[in-house]
């Protein structure tokens, strides 16, 4: 048992984590229900879900005769980092939610900051579509594209875009939301208050309201029976879908359009009713070089979205690799800086034998110390720590703290990317 990342997916009513490791083998899940209305309550149980988790690949591990994974131990086995996917929008940056509609009272809530802080992992947060299509993109239907729409069809419909092989997610993160294109000024008004939204006509409460029925299930069911008028309701609903998707192939031009969520799941005889209605809409659309836009359904089902998390989570541990390191040399040592998004910062910090770091706090930043090599101790608050290798100490806004090398100390440190937030108490080399 190597690293793995932690993927969690999180709905409007459940949330699944998993462990994935770094091929995107689930290692271990777990699932239960979303709190929508109380984020502190609702936390918990999501850290309970990953604690769990990991729990289960040590086991596994301990019985395969392996080591068991502790968190934190860069180079040992163990979680390295967490992906998040949830319903937008969002503020990904922030790592808070802005105004989810199935999620009233996470308004606001900086769950990434709040979850790393709970589980002492950094933590990514990410819109559950862009998610989903970036877990199709890596393992499932979509490997090998550079450009495709992901579309998720369920309670609501979401979508993002890839664009030469890359995530684009736009400027505030809502790039794909395809649900909300406009199909008929004059429609029923939709969740979002507009009208005639595509949601309104092709997500699940639409088909299952035009059909008379209490869910969309039952009329894909009907359909897949030979039921006339369900065939004729999920077609309609299939070219509200179609208008939809025509206009984004014209506007993107991808080599496909990739379908997931819950309705990807319904019967196929019903579902191929939908899908085709909506694929003939899209041929009659004008796309660049007389190209079609195929429709193909994606392929991880239940786990699109944890792997998507899963595999954003990665990122923390692909930077290295990727990215040449920027050295910057420091009275006390040096830092090799091997990542810088708009999410985390990610540094390894070398301290020589007998200096120590400031004393200091933040005023926001969040940061995890994974200590790799050497003895030293950290003064957190009022408390003195030895560090070891394979110690992991996460370090809250507001904390006292000071690094001391005993011996040459090496570690990882990955923080929130607030900038000027550090006051220095005390120095040793004579810094504000
Ligand atoms: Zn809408």
């Amino acid at each position: 048992m190597g690293q793995y990342v932690i993927g969690i997916d999180m709905g409007g009513t459940k949330t699944r984590a998993a462990a994935v490791d770094l091929e995107g083998r689930v290692l271990a899940a777990r699932q239960g229900p979303t709190d929508p209305r109380d984020p502190r309550r609702g936390l918990e149980a999501m850290a309970g879900l990953v604690r769990e988790v990991i729990a289960e690949v040590a086991r596994n591990a301990a019985e395969e005769g392996g080591e068991a994974g502790q968190p934190g131990a860069a180079g040992s086995p163990g979680p390295i980092a967490v992906g998040l996917g949830a319903p937008g929008p969002l503020d990904v940056a922030g790592g808070r939610f802005q105004e989810a509609p199935n999620l009233p009272g996470w308004n606001g809530f900086p769950v990434a900051r709040e979850l790393w802080q709970a589980l002492g992992l950094p933590v990514l947060l990410e819109n559950d579509a862009n998610a989903a299509a970036v877990g199709e993109h890596r393992f499932g239907a979509a490997v090998g594209l550079t450009d495709f729409l992901y579309v998720t069809l369920g309670t609501g419909i979401g979508g993002a875009v890839f664009m030469d092989g890359k995530l684009r997610r736009g400027t505030s993160g809502g790039a794909g939301e395809i649900g909300h294109v406009q199909v008929d000024p004059d429609g029923p008004v939709c969740g979002c208050g507009r009208r005639g939204c595509v949601e309104v006509f092709a997500a699940g409460p639409g088909i299952a309201r035009a059909a008379g029925k209490d869910r969309a299930e039952e009329v894909f069911a009907a359909a897949a029976a030979g039921d006339e008028a369900a065939r004729h309701g999920l077609a309609v609903a299939g070219q509200a879908l179609g208008r939809g998707l025509a206009l984004a192939v014209t506007l993107l031009d991808p080599q496909a359009v990739v379908i997931g969520g819950g309705m990807a799941e319904a019967d196929p005889a019903g579902l191929a009713v939908y899908l085709e209605a909506a694929e003939a809409v899209v041929a009659t659309a004008f796309i660049p070089g007389g190209r079609k836009a195929p429709i193909r359904r994606g392929v991880l089902a239940v786990n699109a979205g944890v792997l998507g998390a899963a595999a954003l989570a990665m990122e923390v541990a692909a930077r290295p690799a990727s990215l040449p390191p920027k050295v910057v040399d420091k009275p006390w040592g040096r830092e090799i800086w091997w990542a810088q998004t708009d999410r985390y910062v990610g540094k390894i910090i070398e301290v020589r034998a007998g200096t120590s770091l400031s004393l200091q706090y933040h005023r926001q930043k969040l940061e995890t110390m994974l200590f790799v090599d050497g003895q030293g101790m950290i003064q957190l608050g009022d408390e003195a720590v030895t560090v070891t290798p394979g110690r992991s100490i996460t370090i809250t806004p507001g904390t006292l703290h000071r690094v001391r090398a005993v011996t040459d100390l090496r570690f990882y440190e990955v923080s929130t990317p607030e900038v000027e937030d550090v006051v220095r108490v005390k120095d040793d080399f004579g810094r504000a």
